[in-house]
């Protein structure tokens, strides 16, 4: 089965709207000059309305990196999805970055995942075990129960639309990525291994999964060579136009030889 590749770019808390639409300016032409490859952007909330205009009539695809599952309430600071419907199409859900400072959990990010599915936003769920887990051999056990709880009571055709980010806590900006070897025996193994559970073996083989966790210009190869491994969710590097390009266009490269 061929799954198309998709290489995001989480922009985390940087930029200013100027600096965004600037960032944006600066990647536009290349980043749709690969159109083989799905790309996507996802930077701060206050940048999704200038972007989403900048990227008006072109390939690429803008994403929020959090929502709410309500649709409106009493949630101060919050962002809703019928607010980010119709504005992007992308959503990232459960980043170790707020499973850990802002105590998200698995039950949180499962209702997340249903109400952007719910609203027609592709949820890229991110799972991944933290160095101690790592360290203690915990990785598949942790990993698996991440997807297991975020899929929880979603049938298999909305499930195909998931995508999954995985992203090993200590592999996250940190400059010490995991290796292709490391990435592809959790994606292709634990990973599938748990959907094909969940679900079935044509649906396990159906969803994409990310990897995530110090990617750049000079790594990614070795990632995408892989066959389990659908593309990227690229922090730090996501923020230079020029790598980011460059990685978009090496993912082509390594998966159709473009
Ligand atoms: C991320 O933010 O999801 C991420 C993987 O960050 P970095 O590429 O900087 O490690």
């Amino acid at each position: 089965m061929m799954r198309t590749p998709i290489i995001a770019g989480n922009w985390k808390m940087h930029t200013t709207v100027e600096e965004a639409m600037e960032l944006v300016r600066a990647m536009l032409d290349g980043l749709q000059a690969v159109p083989q490859v799905e790309r996507v952007l996802c930077p701060p909330f206050v940048s999704l309305y200038p972007v989403a205009g900048l990227l008006k009539g072109t390939n690429i695809g803008l994403g929020a990196q959090n929502m709410h599952w309500e649709e409106k309430g009493a949630f101060t600071g919050e962002i809703s999805p019928l607010m980010l419907k119709g504005l992007c199409q992308y959503v990232i859900i459960g980043h170790s970055e707020r499973r850990t400072y802002f105590g998200e959990t698995d039950e949180g990010v499962n209702r997340k995942v249903k109400a952007a599915l719910a609203h027609g936003l592709t949820p890229i769920v991110c799972v991944g075990e933290n160095l101690a887990q790592n360290e203690a051999g915990e990785t598949d056990a942790v990993v698996s129960g991440q997807v297991r709880a975020a899929f929880a009571g979603i049938d298999a055709a909305p499930a195909r639309r998931i995508v999954i980010a995985y992203e090993p806590v200590w592999a996250i900006g940190t400059g010490r990525a995991a290796t292709g070897e490391q990435a592809s025996r959790v994606i292709g193994g634990v990973i599938r291994g748990t959907l094909a559970e969940l679900y079935d073996a044509g649906t396990a083989q159906a969803i994409r999964v990310q990897y995530g966790g110090s990617t750049n210009a000079k790594n990614i190869r070795e990632f995408m060579a892989y066959p389990d491994i659908d593309g990227a969710l690229v922090g730090g590097a996501s923020l230079k136009a020029d790598e980011f390009v460059e990685m978009v266009r090496l993912a082509a490269k390594v998966k159709f030889g473009a």
